[in-house]
Order: structure tokens, then C-alpha cells, then sequence
């Protein structure tokens, strides 16, 4: 192909992004950042995301060499490909076939948009998959896509409440990793100030809450209740602190009933999140609403339709499951220069209602959000089940600490066996405490844990990201 024709392509594709790219410097209501777009139909929105499927199969097949193998290994060509219905013949993408991609094509594989000269032009960051799994995976970004991210975080944020009359403290490490990045630039886009709380300790951190009075804290969950547990050490109570919001991402938060009650509870704040994955956004896909915990039983997360096609598929065989089931998370992403995506797994269980929202959204809605990656499924014995059902087990028994872990060990007569250790919180340890976590772990995961009751500050602090599953055989 030549280049005029690529460069054709790739202008139709951003002409494309743009034109419907609404309310770009500011909010076009109190309630709404986009309303033309946030309250679209459900036809408006399939419209919208056909017209982008259409601009940009031709550009994925022109300037990825990942997409145009896997393309003329289907026999399929771009044009085959031209509606939210067509994207069914595009089977399924999973990480690990990004991730041969990047080992034969290193440093920065192929799956991409971006080429060196792109880069060159106008690069504007690389971030990296978080990589829990597998070989981390990186991906650069345009000064484009920043404006993309920006504007698509802005539109979530608004729609969580957060306003210019709001200073948000934003606690990150500001390393490689999309978060805190995409809600940096959110922020300045809404005309909200921001304390970034970067390299400095808990300590200091709970300084500026007591000083500086924030009213927006941005973290991981882990980090927004180990912060709170800091406050109280140092004798500030983070109830009575100016945190309004806690608005966090980086691991599920919301959908556990009992870790949303702590941290609600901790700050005497509302609990909101993000979600999303580096590869396909990497702006929010998933984001809590005003109404998002109306019915505290069944908490909802919007995902952003015009600008993605989210769908659920079978975890075997990965095909579409009917309305209402539920699957797994897939993203076609078409908001995006650097990182457009064909149904990319993203791989969270949960279920989708297509029905309005009293917030006046159309945008689809997770119900119970998301509950953590297929990923990290652990098998005991047959027994498969997920760390977020084990964190609602252990959450669920009062008088016990905010740390706990599950370590997973074969006994001598070669038999898969679960210890959960916890910490009492200083009352009573003895209080079936023990027999309350195993009964909570028996009718939640069907398994026979033991238990063992630990002094308080036995376990090790977690900070960021959480893992408090060792699987040691
Ligand atoms: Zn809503």
C-alpha cells in the first residue's frame, strides 16, 4: 500500500473520532459533560460505533502488523468488517497472544498503531501492562490519544460528582501505569485542582489530608484504607476529614459489598471507581455513576458506548453469552490512535442491563461492577474459585483487621490445602473469630479452610495493588 493511501486512512479514522467527539473543552451541562452524547439512544450509540468499526479496520490493517497477519490468517479483509454485528467473525484477542507478539517483535511488539516515525512526530507516553500475568507488555501513545483520554475521563468523572470546587489528592506512584496518568489529565480538563502525591510516605500523605483539605482522594482501595488506617494512628480521624469521594481504581472495589462498607464507613465518604486495562482505553471503559449504589445490593458501573463495544463471552470457547448472563469482559476499542483493538479480552466476569439509568444514561451498566480477572481463578482440589469471593468471606466477620492473607500450601500427603490468616482487631480473640471465617469461607467458596487468628500488625501492611492470595504449591 502506498503511503497516500495509509495517510488517507489514517485521517479518516481521526476525522472520524472527532466528529463525534462532543463537548471537548467543558461540561455541556450540570449534569451531564456530553449530553448529547451520555444520553444518546441505544440506536445513536450502535450508529456511532458502526461508523467507527467501519473507519478503523482499514487503519488497523495498515499500520499494525499484528492485526494485518491476524486478518489474512482469517482470510478476512477490512471490509469484511463493518458493523457491531460483522465483529463476530473476528475471533476473541487474549494477552497471550499479544504477548508472542511482543517476545518475537521486541521492544514494543506490534500490536500497536504506533510506528517510530508516529512516535517521533508526536509521541506523548508509554505506559506498560500491569503484567500480573506473563511478560509485560508496553504501549505508546500519541499527543492525540492524550486529548482522547482526557476528554473520555473527564465525561466519568463529571458523571461521579467531581466538580471545580474539588482539590483532589492523588496518590500514586506516577509510574508506568494508566491510572493516575489518565485522571492527571482529566482533572486539568474539568478545571480541578490536584495535590500530586507522589514519592512521599503514608505519614506525610496524611499530613496533606489534615492540612491541605482535600476533598477527592484517588488511590487503589488497598491504599485508601491503609492511608485511613495511618490517619487514625496519628490520632486525625479520616471521618472527619474534608474526603468527600474516594475515588479509586486499579483492583475491584465497589462490587465487594464488604470492602465498599469499610472504606464508606473508614472516610465517611461515597466510594467510586474505574475501570479498564491498559490495552484497550486506555481512558476508563467502566465507570460508577451518581446512581451507581442506589440499591446498595447491586452496584452498577456505566461503560462508555460510544466511544467502545463492550461485549460478554463464555469463558470456554469464548463466544457472545445471551443478554443478561453472565461472561467475560471484551473491548473493542475505538477511541484511540495509538491503540485501537478488535474485541481484545479483557477478561472480568460480570453481567450487563442495557436498561436506562435513573441517571439519565443509556450507556450500558455492570451489574455488581466488576469482580476481578478470569486470570486469577484458583483451583483447590476441583474447586475453582475467585480471590474477590474469598475477600467477601473474610470481610464479611466483624472484630478482625484490615489485613488478612490466604496461603495455599500441599500437605505431606500430597493434598492442596487453604489457610486464611487474619488479624484480630484488638477485642476478644477468641470470640469465633476462627469458626466465623471458616463458615464464611465454607458456604461462599465451598471449601474447608483452616483459620488462624493472628495478634494485631502481625501481617505486613499492603500499600498499592493487594495480593494477599500466596499459592505455594
Ligand atoms: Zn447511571
Amino acid at each position: 500500500m502506498t503511503d497516500d493511501r495509509r495517510a488517507k486512512t489514517r485521517a479518516h479514522w481521526l476525522e472520524t473520532m472527532a466528529a463525534h467527539r462532543k463537548d471537548p473543552d467543558g461540561p455541556g451541562s450540570e449534569d451531564y459533560w456530553s449530553p448529547a452524547l451520555d444520553t444518546a439512544s441505544r440506536d445513536e450509540l450502535r450508529a456511532i460505533q458502526n461508523a467507527k468499526i467501519k473507519a478503523v479496520t482499514p487503519f488497523l490493517y495498515e499500520n499494525s502488523p499484528f492485526y494485518r497477519r491476524r486478518f489474512d490468517g482469517l482470510g478476512l479483509v477490512p471490509s469484511d468488517i463493518q458493523s457491531v454485528e460483522d465483529l463476530v467473525k473476528w475471533p476473541v484477542v487474549d494477552k497471550s497472544e499479544m504477548m508472542e507478539d511482543a517476545v518475537a517483535n521486541p521492544p514494543n511488539g506490534t500490536y500497536s498503531t504506533m510506528d517510530d516515525g508516529l512516535w517521533s512526530r508526536r509521541g506523548w507516553m508509554m505506559f506498560s501492562s500491569s503484567g500480573s500475568t506473563g511478560v509485560a507488555r508496553v504501549f505508546r501513545y500519541s499527543q492525540i490519544d492524550r486529548e482522547l483520554w482526557s476528554w473520555a475521563n473527564a465525561r466519568a468523572m463529571h458523571a461521579m460528582g467531581m466538580r471545580p470546587s474539588d482539590t483532589a489528592f492523588v496518590c500514586s506512584g506516577y509510574g508506568p501505569h494508566v491510572f493516575a496518568w489518565g485522571v492527571q489529565f482529566a482533572l486539568a480538563r474539568m478545571n480541578i485542582a490536584a495535590i500530586p502525591g507522589g514519592g512521599m510516605d503514608s505519614q506525610a500523605r496524611a499530613g496533606i489530608v489534615d492540612r491541605f483539605k482535600p476533598t477527592v482522594l484517588i488511590c487503589t482501595p488497598s491504599y485508601a484504607l491503609h492511608l485511613g488506617r495511618v490517619m487514625e494512628d496519628k490520632g486525625l480521624d479520616p471521618k472527619a476529614s474534608s474526603i468527600r469521594l474516594l475515588f479509586v481504581g486499579g483492583e475491584p472495589a465497589s462490587g465487594i459489598t464488604n470492602t465498599r462498607a469499610r472504606l464508606e464507613t473508614l472516610w465517611a465518604a461515597r466510594l467510586v471507581e474505574f475501570y479498564g486495562c491498559t490495552e484497550a482505553a486506555p481512558h476508563a471503559g467502566g465507570y460508577s455513576c451518581s446512581h451507581s449504589a442506589i440499591d446498595p445490593a447491586e452496584i452498577t458501573a456505566h461503560l462508555m458506548e460510544d466511544l467502545q463495544v463492550w461485549e460478554l463471552v463464555g469463558d470456554q470457547g469464548h463466544q457472545p453469552v445471551a443478554t443478561g448472563e453472565r461472561g467475560l469482559t471484551v473491548c473493542t476499542n475505538l477511541n484511540s490512535e495509538s491503540s485501537p483493538q478488535l474485541r481484545f479480552l479483557v477478561g472480568d466476569y460480570t453481567r450487563f442491563d442495557p436498561t436506562p439509568c435513573g441517571c439519565g444514561r443509556g450507556h450500558v451498566r455492570a451489574l455488581g461492577a466488576f469482580a476481578g480477572r478470569a486470570d486469577d481463578l484458583i483451583n483447590l482440589r476441583g474447586i475453582k474459585m475467585y480471590p474477590v469471593q474469598l475477600e467477601q468471606a473474610v470481610r464479611a466477620v466483624p472484630g478482625i483487621g484490615d489485613e488478612y492473607e490466604i496461603v495455599i500450601t500441599t500437605n505431606e500427603d500430597g493434598l492442596d490445602v487453604m489457610t486464611a490468616r487474619v488479624e484480630h482487631a484488638g477485642s476478644d480473640p477468641a470470640a469465633g473469630i476462627a469458626q466465623s471465617v471458616r463458615d464464611e469461607i465454607r458456604s461462599r467458596c465451598e471449601v474447608r479452610a483452616s483459620v488462624e487468628v493472628l495478634e494485631p500488625d502481625t501481617l505486613e501492611k499492603t500499600e498499592f495493588k493487594a495480593k494477599r492470595v500466596r499459592d505455594l504449591r
